[in-house]
């Protein structure tokens, strides 16, 4: 009885959360820009924000978590990624 009052008062999720929770189940499953895999992307910044990078599109490409973590090791480089967003064009 106290545990169901309890979980009524407060709620662990906040509302905003569970709206972006909702968004991203919406549009999980994108190509990936690097190895062209269906699947979860993330979105990396060619620039980083340190760098004087944007939030726009033009910075930003759309990546799956494997891909991403190679850029971020350095495996996949800077002018690699160019080379790819030229391509799209
Ligand atoms: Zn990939
Ligand atoms: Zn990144």
């Amino acid at each position: 009885m106290i545990v169901k009052n309890l979980s009524n008062s407060f709620n662990p999720v906040p509302k905003n959360k569970r709206i972006v929770n909702k968004k991203l189940l919406k549009d999980k499953k994108k190509i990936c820009k690097i190895c062209g895999r269906y699947g979860q992307t993330e979105k990396h910044h060619i620039k980083t924000k340190g760098s004087g990078g944007d939030d726009v599109e033009e910075n930003l490409i759309e990546v799956c978590r494997m891909c991403h973590r190679k850029i971020h090791d350095e495996i996949i480089s800077k002018e690699d990624i160019l080379k790819i967003k030229n391509r799209r064009k």
